[in-house]
This record gives C-alpha cells, sequence and structure tokens, in this order.
C-alpha cells in the first residue's frame, strides 16, 4: 500500500453502556482501506459490521482508539470539514431508504452535488446522466414512496455516486432485494470498483457482494477474526446479473407509463430575492439531507450519550418545525366546473423565533375504490421558494380538478379528499443551522359538484334546511 491509506482504524473500539454493563460492539479493530480499493465486511448478525462501519464514515464517535480518514482522525477535522467530505467525499448507501421523501427521484440525486458545490446545471445532467445509468431515468419524476426497495436503492446508489465520491461506504445494499434488483446492485458495485477511483466498503452477507470484493474482512463479536483476511487479485471473477439482463440499464416493466419529458426542477430554482441565499440554502439542506439521513438514523440511534448536545439542539429545531409551525386548510372554493382551489396556510405561533420555509411541495389524491388516486395539481411555484414565516398567515393555493367518479363515499354525496404538503423548514434564512423536512396530510370530505344540496340531502335523510359544508375537514388518519 503506498501513500496514506484513504481509512484507517487503529485499534478502534466502541462501547454502548447499556444496563447490563457495557457492550463492545466494536473492540480494537485496526484496518487500513486503500483508495479505490473494494473491502467486504462479513459476519453474522450482531457482530459489529454496522457500527464499523459508522465509526469508519465518522458517523459514530469510537470510545477507544482512532479513525483517519485521508490521515486525519475524524475526531480533530472541524465541523466545516467533516461536511465537505461528507457532501462530495463520501457515498453512503444505508439499508433503509435514505432519500428524502418530499423530493423527486432527480432531486434527490441532485441536491448533494448541490452541497458540493457543483453548479445546478452540471448537477442536473449528471444527475440524469447517474439515474440513466442506474435503470432509473424513465422514473425520474417519481417520489421515494412510489418507487419499489430495489429502485429506491438504485436512486440512492446513482445519489451517493453523483458527487464522485473518494469512498462508498454500503451496509447489506442487496439485503431484502429481489434476484434481478439484488444482480442490479452487484453489477453497479463491480462496475465501481473496476474504474478504480473510488474505495468501497460494503458490509454484507451476500456472497454475490463479497466476491466483488478485494478482500473480505470477518468480524466476530467486535472483532476482526485472526487470519481470516483474503486477498483477491484483481481482475474481478466475472461477476454480475444473470446473462440475459446484462444490458446496461434494466428494462423497465411495461405496466409503466412513459416517463414525462425530464424537466429538472431542482430545488435550486432562483426566483429573484432569493438568488443571493438560495445556493446557501441549498448547501445547508444538502448538509441536512445528510445529517437527516445518516446521522440520525445512525449516531441518534446508536450513540444517545455521546451526541446528547446534538440531539438537544436538533430537538429546539425539530420543535420549531413542528410544534412552532401551524399549517392547515384555510378554506376551499370551487373553481370552474369540476374544478377546485384549497388554500393552506402556514403560521409562525412564535412570530420572535424566525422560520423560513421551502415549499410547501403539494398534492391531491382521491381515493377510489379504497386506494388513493392522485390528481394532477396546478403547478406551484410555492415548492421552489424560501419564504420566512411570520405572525401573519401565509396563503398557498393548490387548485385541482376532479377526474369522472365514481370515488369512494363514506358520506353521502362527499368525496373523499387527501391534500398532502412537505416542506423543508429551518430558522435561518441562508440555510445554515437544523433544517427539518416535514410532511402532512389533510384529509376532507369535498361535495360532488355534480350533485345538487337537495339530492346529498335526500341521499343522507338529512332534513330540509339541513347545512350542506362544501367540505368537511377529518381527522387525520
Ligand atoms: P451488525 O451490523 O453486525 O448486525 P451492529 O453493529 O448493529 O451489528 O451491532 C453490534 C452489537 O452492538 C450488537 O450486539 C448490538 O445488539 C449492539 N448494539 C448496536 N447498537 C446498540 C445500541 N444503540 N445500544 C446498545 N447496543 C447496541
Ligand atoms: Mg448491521
Amino acid at each position: 500500500m503506498t501513500g496514506i491509506p484513504l481509512l484507517e482504524t487503529r485499534n478502534v473500539g466502541l462501547a454502548y453502556a447499556t444496563d447490563r454493563g457495557p457492550i463492545r460492539a466494536v473492540d480494537d479493530v485496526t484496518i487500513q482501506v486503500a483508495a479505490g480499493e473494494c473491502v467486504a465486511i462479513c459476519g453474522r448478525s450482531g457482530s459489529g459490521k454496522s457500527t464499523l462501519l459508522s465509526l469508519l464514515g465518522g458517523l459514530a464517535r469510537p470510545t477507544s482508539g482512532t479513525v483517519l480518514y485521508a490521515g486525519r482522525p475524524w475526531t480533530e477535522l472541524r465541523a466545516t470539514e467533516i461536511q465537505a467530505a461528507r457532501a462530495g467525499g463520501i457515498g453512503l448507501l444505508w439499508q433503509e431508504s435514505v432519500l428524502l421523501p418530499g423530493l423527486t427521484a432527480l432531486d434527490n440525486v441532485v441536491l448533494p452535488q448541490l452541497v458540493a458545490g457543483h453548479p445546478r446545471e452540471a448537477a442536473c445532467a449528471r444527475a440524469e446522466a447517474w439515474l440513466t445509468r442506474v435503470g432509473m431515468r424513465e422514473r425520474w419524476d417519481a417520489h421515494p414512496a412510489e418507487l419499489s426497495g430495489g429502485q429506491q436503492r438504485r436512486v440512492a446508489l446513482a445519489r451517493a455516486l453523483a458527487t464522485e465520491p473518494r469512498l462508498i461506504l454500503a451496509d447489506e445494499p442487496t439485503n431484502d432485494l429481489d434476484a434481478l434488483a439484488e444482480a442490479e446492485i452487484v453489477r453497479l458495485l463491480a462496475e465501481i470498483r473496476e474504474a478504480g477511483t473510488t474505495a468501497i466498503v460494503v458490509v454484507t452477507h451476500d456472497p454475490a457482494v463479497a466476491a466483488i470484493a478485494d478482500r473480505r474482512l470477518w468480524m466476530e463479536r467486535g472483532r476482526i477474526t485472526d487470519g481470516s483476511i483474503e486477498a483477491v487479485p484483481r481482475p474481478a471473477p466475472p461477476i454480475g446479473p444473470p446473462a440475459s439482463s446484462s444490458s446496461a440499464t434494466v428494462p423497465l416493466q411495461a405496466f409503466e407509463p412513459a416517463a414525462p419529458e425530464l424537466v429538472p426542477q431542482a430545488p435550486a430554482v432562483a426566483t429573484a430575492p432569493w438568488r443571493r441565499t438560495l445556493v446557501p440554502f441549498a448547501l445547508g439542506l444538502g448538509v441536512a439531507a445528510a445529517a437527516i439521513a445518516g446521522i440520525d438514523r445512525l449516531v441518534a440511534r446508536r450513540q444517545e450519550r455521546v451526541v446528547e448536545t446534538i440531539r438537544e439542539q436538533r430537538r429546539l429545531a425539530e420543535e420549531m418545525a413542528l410544534q412552532d409551525l401551524r399549517a392547515d386548510i384555510d378554506d376551499i372554493a370551487p373553481d370552474g366546473p369540476d374544478g377546485f382551489t384549497a388554500t393552506l396556510f402556514l403560521e409562525n405561533f412564535r412570530p420572535e423565533r424566525p422560520l423560513h420555509v421551502l415549499g410547501p411541495a403539494t398534492g391531491v389524491a382521491v381515493q377510489r375504490d379504497g386506494r388513493w388516486e392522485s390528481l394532477t395539481t396546478g403547478a406551484s411555484q410555492a415548492a421552489r421558494d424560501i419564504r420566512r414565516v411570520g405572525a401573519d398567515r401565509l396563503l398557498i393555493p393548490v387548485s385541482f380538478a376532479l377526474p369522472a367518479g365514481p370515488y369512494d363515499e363514506l358520506l353521502r354525496g362527499y368525496i373523499h379528499v387527501r391534500i398532502s404538503a412537505s416542506l423543508v423548514v429551518g430558522d435561518r434564512d441562508d440555510g445554515t443551522g437544523d433544517l427539518f423536512e416535514r410532511s402532512d396530510a389533510y384529509y376532507v370530505y369535498l361535495r360532488d359538484p355534480r350533485l345538487t344540496e337537495d339530492a346529498i340531502r335526500a341521499a343522507n335523510g338529512w332534513g330540509a334546511k339541513a347545512a350542506v359544508p362544501l367540505w368537511i375537514p377529518m381527522p387525520a388518519h
């Protein structure tokens, strides 16, 4: 190994304090990973693999020993250096989806690049190229909830790779995937390894994944077990998907409708007054994305004591995003024969504490046959603006048209409608500080515009003078 290893641990350990005494999840581990190298960490569940991965990525703090990234201990890096390393240098691929639910697949891939300082046009072009490479270009406008586990994993891989990181940390990337999706991920990882510019540390108990690695380390009870380090000479043995599916992209399933033209609307579309603050906000947003995705899941869950202060700060920010910011439906009014405009409002309960929002991105769905069917809504500029929320209500109109019925009617003559809004909330307009993504859904019964008030009264057995409101708010469910 020449030069400084990209990653190095020196007698690193992490002991979790529990009621029954400390659990040494990682115990006295000394390893090195060279630039461009692919290392698989294998072992039974509970052997400490995920904890070691968090230590390698600087997401968890060792209780003994040291972890060095590019020759410098994580603990000695300044916050800005850590953010820079995470934003541009390290791609995380965790088992659970780490995609931001309120953003499209494309925007999820664009965001970390903005964080890494790439200009928006280049970021969008690269995001498109990476989505193509992982076979997800056709679904560029889908939100994570609309994608299967394997598809989400592929978008997450595109996101991890779009910044051309020096290091990918992957935790059981093929877990819970079907054979084809697994083969796709393995093929992509093998390609990255072949290219040789990105080091990969992959935790796995999938032999197909372990097979592509240059070296395999075995973990047992927090330790790398002796004599188990095997070297696999390059080139790697032929790997990858079954021959039939070895095309560069996965064919789309026939039932998926053709994708609309790819129109990047990443969060950085500047509107005049925000042009100055947008890039830093996007920066903060991406850092928050990393924070929400990685730090929250791993550190908060596993390192409760160590990050108590950070959590306290985040708790305050969360309180602000969830409690101080009130959001609800102000009114719904008819708008054309089958159309409506719902007006949402945002209000800051504690106006003395400033509050800024990006969004909301809104959606409307109606219930049919027990399922929610999304409606086309009028383009909402709000989704791309950053605005300060003060004591005065900020109103956000969402217009939509009802297609022909039938609908599910829990109350005769009323259509079950869901209006959803997701936004990113922060306390500063420059995007520094903590940011939270908040998603709300409002459920209403909306009067069917094709029925008269009398018909609705009759259908429900209401008296002749009973009020027939245009809409009835329902409790969240
Ligand atoms: P693996 O990824 O190999 O399944 P982990 O790194 O998740 O293993 O866990 C290693 C050990 O540490 C296990 O015994 C697990 O129960 C324990 N552990 C993990 N997280 C915590 C925690 N937050 N508190 C206490 N023990 C933990
Ligand atoms: Mg694990």
